[in-house]
């Protein structure tokens, strides 16, 4: 049995093409935009494109592009406030981040597959991935009781013994063993793996799922490994993307945001009960 943490790692951020972005923009107008980014320094590719794609609605990039827009917002991080305030779902959706869950048990990956739209998946496989030892997370409370933790890790040692014996008795390494009655056999095997083992998976979400799944999985009634793992990836998103993620007041581990996902358009009260959503447009 080997002990092991939860890690998350951030493998891919969005990156914005700004050529292109400039000759769409040479076409309908709106190149003040880029000139802005540029003098104020807002290299943060995520929230830039957040930005493009909510200015998209009313063609809001400058004035007078839409004869219907006198006045444009040109400061991002209002804007951004203004469009979580004003619940603009679509345009987070188009901002997406990618994550390897390392050391994550089944436990978390069972709870994690539930949130479905804005994500996607690809866990290690334990019909091909054939389990030795087995890696397992324990909390620090956990840790903190000698027998619990005797009496764990003899069980942990049993069933990996167990493991062991059965790929022998199998004779999954002998010489000529078609991947079929591998892959077969290592099912079975994993059948006699705990939930907790821990294993991996890449989890990519957009922007308005990650609001949605920190605020969920953060609650102080969620599993406490999911929450460990989702305070993680709230501290990455808040640093990495601070206009989008910077309405969250972080309690106890518990992430509330000032502005919800876009469940609640107008007129009732944000998780901390202390904004209201204006349904105001987003310019
Ligand atoms: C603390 C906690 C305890 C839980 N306990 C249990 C439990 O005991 N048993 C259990 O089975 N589950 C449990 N769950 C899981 C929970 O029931 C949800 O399935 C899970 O949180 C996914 O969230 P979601 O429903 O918001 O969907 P997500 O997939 O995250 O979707 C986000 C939002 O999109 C919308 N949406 C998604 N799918 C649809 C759809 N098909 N049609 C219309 N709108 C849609 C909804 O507005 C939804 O809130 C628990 C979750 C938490 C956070």
């Amino acid at each position: 049995m080997k002990r092991v943490e939860p890690e998350v790692f951030l493998a891919a951020r969005p990156q914005a093409d700004y050529d292109v972005i400039a000759s769409y923009l040479r076409e309908v107008g709106g190149e003040s935009w880029l000139e802005r980014l540029d003098r104020d320094q807002l290299d943060n590719d995520a929230q830039n494109l957040a930005e493009f794609a909510g200015k998209m609605c009313y063609r809001s990039w400058e004035p007078g592009l839409n004869p219907n827009v006198r006045r444009v917002r040109d400061d991002q991080a209002r804007y951004l406030e203004n469009i979580l305030r004003s619940g603009h779902g679509s345009v987070l959706e188009h901002v997406s981040f990618t994550f390897v869950l390392h050391n994550v048990s089944r436990v978390l990956s069972h709870e994690l597959v539930r949130h479905r739209p804005g994500t996607a998946v690809s866990q290690e496989s334990l019909r091909f991935v054939r389990l030795d030892e087995l890696p397992f997370w324990f909390p620090d409370w956990a840790r903190e009781d000698p027998e619990l933790m005797k009496r764990a890790t003899a069980l942990l040692t049993e069933m990996e013994e167990f493991q062991a014996w059965m790929a022998g008795h199998f004779r999954l390494d002998d010489d000529g063993v078609k991947m079929h009655e591998k892959k077969h056999k290592t099912s079975f095997m994993r059948r006699f793996a705990p939930d907790g083992v821990a294993t991996g998976l890449v989890w990519t979400a957009n922007v308005r799922a990650l609001r949605h799944t920190i605020e969920a999985r953060t609650d102080p009634g969620a599993e406490e490994e999911i929450r460990l793992v989702f305070g993680k990836i709230g501290e990455i998103m808040r640093a990495e993307a601070p206009a989008l993620f910077g309405d969250y007041q972080v309690t106890d581990g518990a992430w509330v945001p000032g502005w919800r996902k876009v469940l609640r358009a107008r007129g009732l009260t944000a998780a901390s009960g202390s904004r209201r959503t204006s349904g105001r447009a987003a310019s």
